[in-house]
């Protein structure tokens, strides 16, 4: 208020002496009272300040770039909300799955599933944060598609199918991201990885089903669904030249890369 050239710029009113910045003041009247206590807090803020002949910019002081982008600003609140278990992992792309498969994947490992402990976080009020398949445990993401005791059979007999018997999966990690298992087999390893997913995908649609339509399912069930599934996506999507056959998906799908014996068809 009390300067007097209205139009004057920041750049018109600081000037860079040995190394600082001081105040070249144009008042309409000497500045008293309060105005005194303002200009003493000015002086002190710009004292940092270093004007150059650059144009003015803006600059995005929380990430290290200066630059402002939607992603960095989503990773930066969700690393506020989620610390240490935030993931930052790139997902391989995956041609054997469909694509709704492969982004609810990627939902999953940056832990964006609405399960019941992920909406308490945002804070949605809830009647409960308890699994609802087995009543007993928070329901994390990693509890919804994995540790469940109602989900965990179900792997166990995924693995007995894949002749996995010596492995089991107890995390995301081992479900997802792992691609042990056929060390010497690019494509089986990839097939194998791809029925994980879909394994992942499939018991988080009865999860929904149970807990929106109140349906209630049975591991042999989910078990059918899941062998039924995979072996369509993934037929669909394997080289033509040497198909899947159905009788040996169900006996040993870890196979299904060497030629058959013998053609019996689909069954
Ligand atoms: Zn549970």
């Amino acid at each position: 208020m009390l300067e007097s050239q209205k139009e004057a710029t920041v750049a018109d009113r600081i000037s860079y002496v040995n190394s600082n910045s001081i105040g070249i003041w144009d008042w309409s009247r000497p500045p008293s009272g309060r105005a005194l206590d303002e200009l003493m807090e000015l002086n002190n803020l710009i004292s940092s300040v270093c004007i150059t002949d650059r144009p003015d910019a803006g600059k995005f002081s929380l990430d290290a770039s200066g630059i402002f982008t939607t992603s960095s600003l989503s990773n930066l609140i969700n690393a506020l909300k989620y610390g240490v278990h935030s993931r930052n992992i790139a997902l391989p792309r995956n041609k054997f799955v469909p694509q709704k498969v492969f982004i609810f994947t990627w939902r999953v490992i940056q832990l964006k599933i609405p399960v019941r402990s992920e909406l308490d976080k945002k804070g949605i009020d809830l009647h409960t944060i308890l699994c609802p398949l087995c009543d007993h445990h928070i329901e994390t993401i990693e509890h919804a598609l994995i540790t469940c005791p109602k989900v965990s059979s179900i792997w166990a007999q995924i693995l007995d199918w894949w002749n996995q018997n010596n492995s089991s999966i107890s995390d995301i990690n081992g479900a997802i991201i792992s691609d042990h298992g056929f060390p010497h087999n690019a494509v089986g390893s990839y097939i194998w990885q791809a029925t994980k997913w879909i394994a992942c995908y499939i018991i988080w649609k009865h999860r929904n089903l149970k807990v929106f339509s109140n349906k209630m399912w049975n591991p042999a069930m989910l078990i059918s669904e899941i062998q039924t599934q995979s072996y369509s996506w993934i037929s669909i999507r394997s080289r033509k030249k040497n198909p899947i056959e159905w009788h040996q998906w169900l006996l040993n799908p870890s196979f299904f890369t060497a030629p058959p014996p013998n053609r019996m068809g689909i069954g």
